[in-house]
Order: C-alpha cells, then structure tokens, then sequence
C-alpha cells in the first residue's frame, strides 16, 4: 500500500506508517498512492482528486471535514475518514486557556513587562466564576468545555439546534437567546453554510457589553472586521482565537485590534493528542488495508 502523509503529524506516526506501506510525503505523488492522510494544511481539492489515479481512503487526523471535499470524493468512490472523537480535551483546555488568558489579561501583562513596565493599574482582571458561558454547538468539544467551565462555578448555557439533551449545560432555543445572557462566548459548532459569519455585526450588537468571545472552532464563524471594530469601541471586551479566515492571518483587522489573544491553530495539537489522532488512523488503515 502507497500512503502519502501530506501533512505534519510526529516523527513517531510517520514511523509507524512505513511498517504499513511506502510512505512517501510529497503531494507531487498523488498520482500514484492508494492513501491519503492530511490534518488541516493541504486543501484536499476537487483538482487534487483528479491528479489521483489509484487514491482509494483519504484519512483527515482532526475533528472537521471542512478542507476535504468529500463530495468530489464520494463521486470518485473514494472513502472519507476523520478522527472525530479524539481531540476533545485538548481544544477544551485551549478554550479555557484561551477565556482565562483573556479575562486576566495575561498577554498584555506579559508583553509590558518583557518590555521593561510593571503595569499594575493596566492589569483589570475580571472573574470567571459567577460569569454566564454561552457555548454556540454543544458538541463533544462544547460539552468538554461546559464540565470544565462548571468546575469554575460559571453557568453554562449552549445553543445547538441539533442537540436535544446536553448534561452539562443548559440549552436555549436560540442563538439571540444566547447573545442576550452570556457574559462569556465560546464557538464549538462546525463551518457550514449556516454558521459562516454568524458572529457578524448584527449578532455583536446584541450581545452583552463587554463579553469576552473565545474562537477555537473556525475563523469563517466571525466577521473579523465587525469583530475589530466592536473592540476598538469596547462592545467587545476581549478576543480569544486559535483560528482565522485565512492562517496565517496577515492582513486580518484583529491583528491591530485591542485586546486580542491569539494562538496558531493548535487546537488540537497536544502531544497526548497526536499519539490520540495516531492510534485512530493507524487502526483505519490496518482495517482497510485488511478488507482491500
Ligand atoms: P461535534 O460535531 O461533536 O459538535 C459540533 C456541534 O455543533 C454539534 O452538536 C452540532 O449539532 C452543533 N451545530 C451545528 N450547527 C450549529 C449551529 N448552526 N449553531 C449551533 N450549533 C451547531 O464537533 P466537536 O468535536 O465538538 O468540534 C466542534 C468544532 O471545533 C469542529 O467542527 C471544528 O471546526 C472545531 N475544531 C477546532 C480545532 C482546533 O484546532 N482549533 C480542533 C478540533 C475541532
């Protein structure tokens, strides 16, 4: 079996592949492998499926399908699979790392003090505890989150059109609803046609003042210059995100806008996690190259 490994996973899985089949990681290949893997770098593209001739499993280590056009491959018979379960803890401590990084100002204090200051009266923390969270997608990330938040005693509401019972949350029927009550925002819902730019001006304006919006789900979620704007006035107290339109984000608004924390897509990427995401595709491919 021919695998090509697109993307970067740990010098160990691309180890343990090569006891699978010849491993090859340039996309210049794909003419001539059976396999596929990518995490969320290389677009697995209509045109890319065409330049496959023999391409029969493409194997994304993460939790979305967004850069794998599953349609195109379904057209071509050939099988998708994700790894949908394994990255939970990890983007949920993110999340948390994220909303308290952002309500104690850690980066800002952090960056006066590297740079010689000691802003003590610059430094307005703000307490999660008491606080309402508002989770957009009650997911198994939403829900890791929603745990995780409850031990720092925040009420945790969730909007999730899709989700009839969530344990650890309460649900709401709507995302106004959600707007309206949390002090807190974190998205843990897919990129779709329906949540492309939900967090636009519209849905910002009706939010509380001064809410904190945490983003470990997709950049295309918010609009990042309505975003900018309502922190320049305020609206907005804080932004938290792994994730951009376009990563890297150069020429984003948010990059000049005030009161920004931002991490490079590492949502998923603990180390326990990649060993997580390793064990799930390796099993894959074993069990399909078994039934070829
Ligand atoms: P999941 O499928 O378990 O949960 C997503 C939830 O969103 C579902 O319950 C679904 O019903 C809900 N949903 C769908 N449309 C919605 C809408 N319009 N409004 C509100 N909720 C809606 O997925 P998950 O494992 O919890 O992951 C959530 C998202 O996190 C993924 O889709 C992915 O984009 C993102 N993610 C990011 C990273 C990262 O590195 N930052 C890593 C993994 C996942």
């Amino acid at each position: 079996m021919k695998i090509l490994l697109a993307d970067k996973f740990n010098d160990a899985f691309e180890a343990r592949l090569r006891e699978l089949g010849e491993v090859s990681t340039s996309l210049e290949e794909i003419a001539d492998v059976d396999v596929l893997v990518v995490r969320s770098k290389t677009k697995v593209t209509k045109d890319l499926i065409a330049r496959a001739r023999r391409l029969g499993l493409v194997i994304r280590g993460g939790v979305g399908l967004d850069n794998v056009d599953a349609a195109a491959c379904r057209e071509r018979g050939i099988q998708v699979r994700n790894t949908p379960a394994a990255s939970s803890v990890a983007v949920a401590e993110l999340a948390m790392t994220l909303m308290l990084a952002a309500a104690n100002r850690v980066v800002f204090a952090h960056n006066e003090i590297a740079s010689g200051r000691f802003p003590k009266k610059d430094v307005k923390r703000v307490e999660l505890g008491g606080k309402t969270l508002g989770l957009i997608g009650a997911g198994l990330i939403g829900q890791a989150v929603a745990a995780r938040a409850a031990a720092f005693g925040m009420k945790v509401i969730a909007y999730d059109p899709f989700v009839k019972r969530c344990e650890a949350a309460s649900l709401v029927g709507s995302a106004a609803d959600l707007y309206r009550a949390a002090a807190v925002l974190s998205l843990h819902a897919p990129l779709n046609d329906e949540t492309r730019g939900m967090l636009g001006r519209a849905a910002i304006v009706s939010m509380k003042d001064g809410v904190i919006v945490v983003n470990t789900a997709r950049g295309e979620l918010v609009d990042e210059q309505a975003m900018a704007e309502a922190l320049v006035s305020g609206k907005v107290r804080a932004y938290a995100a792994d994730v951009f339109h376009s990563e890297p984000p150069s020429g984003s608004p948010l990059l000049s806008a005030p009161n920004t924390v931002f991490t490079p897509h590492v949502g998923a990427s603990t180390a326990e996690n990649m060993t997580r995401i390793g064990d799930i595709v390796v099993e894959i491919l074993s069990n399909w190259g078994r039934a070829g």
